[in-house]
């Protein structure tokens, strides 16, 4: 492997050091720790690890968590309810609603419910409105830790030509405005896209989240271009990414693992955005 590997758990650890710190700030001006809600709506185990793992990782940085488990037959006007009531809570700072939310809940009128200030997941109409418009607001923790990652290794974004593949509400919408706001130059690679590999071949950087096993081969990178593979994939040999990985490792100049890479940076910047959204504001 010629590049550079691109150690998502060390910057990780470096960024929950600085909210460990800042979370310790907050909290002298509080006189309380910043809070963070979470809701889990039915029994699914793979969410309940998530929620385990985001109060394990609350705990170690001086985040306090509280957690409302609901039965998945949970009336949807009773959800809405417990929402409102926790963006209104002085004591709540943060909220996060797992998704996804089990079928018959209508995902957009619960995210609805979060006062846009406690939304930490930035998953809200106004918090994206505010990311497309160039404004701050409380940014989606996957992209936010990409970009965070890139500015931690020293990547230089002005002018760079970016390929992002994938343009979710989640990751690649939010990912191109944030790209944009740097002044990369920025191309947006979707299911119709007629020539994927040469679109991406043109990049210094190509950041894939698609959610197909190996569909970034080592034709798409131009020898020495930063790869960042945001793509989770369970398959028959455990997880794997959106890339090829030592195929691509031998063209790229850096490149993030699977796992390893991006998924610990989501985590870090969801302690981020609690600290962020927990300071008093004028
Ligand atoms: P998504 O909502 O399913 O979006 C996938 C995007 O990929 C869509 O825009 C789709 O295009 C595009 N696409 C699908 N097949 C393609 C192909 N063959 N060529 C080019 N583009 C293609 O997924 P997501 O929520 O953004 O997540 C993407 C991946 O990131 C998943 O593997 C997910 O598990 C992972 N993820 C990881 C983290 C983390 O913490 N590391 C966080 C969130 C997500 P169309 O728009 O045309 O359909």
């Amino acid at each position: 492997m010629t590049a550079e590997l691109i150690d998502g758990k060390a910057i990780a650890a470096s960024v929950r050091a600085d909210v460990t710190t800042a979370a310790a700030e907050v909290s002298e001006i509080l006189g309380r720790s910043p809070t963070l809600a979470t809701v889990l709506v039915g029994e699914d185990p793979a969410s309940e690890v998530y929620i385990r793992n985001k109060h394990a990782a609350c705990a170690e940085v001086g985040i306090e968590s509280v957690h409302r488990s609901l039965s998945a037959d949970i009336d949807e006007g009773e959800l809405v309810a417990l929402v409102e009531s926790m963006s209104v809570d002085p004591e709540i700072d943060g909220i996060l609603v797992q998704l996804p939310l089990p079928s018959g809940l209508d995902e957009d009128r619960v995210i609805g419910a979060i006062s846009p200030d406690k939304d930490v997941d930035g998953l809200t109409t106004s918090n994206a409105g505010l990311l497309a418009t160039g404004r701050p607001g409380l940014v989606p923790c996957t992209p936010a830790g990409v970009i965070e990652m890139l500015d931690r290794i020293g990547f230089e974004l002005e002018g760079a030509e970016a390929v992002v593949i994938g343009r979710s509400q989640l990751v690649g919408r939010p990912l191109v405005s944030l790209l944009l706001q740097r002044n990369a130059t920025v191309t947006v690679c979707h299911s119709r896209t007629r020539d994927l590999a040469a679109t991406c071949r043109r990049a210094d950087l190509v950041i894939a989240a698609v959610g197909v096993p190996g569909l970034v081969g080592p034709d798409f990178i131009k020898p020495g271009a930063t790869v960042i593979d945001v793509g989770i994939n369970r398959t028959e040999d455990g997880l794997v990414g959106d890339v090829e990985f030592e195929p691509v490792a031998e063209v790229a100049g850096a490149i993030t693992p699977v796992p390893g890479g991006v998924g610990p940076m989501t985590i870090a910047m969801l302690l981020a955005n609690t600290v962020s959204a927990s300071r008093p504001r004028d």
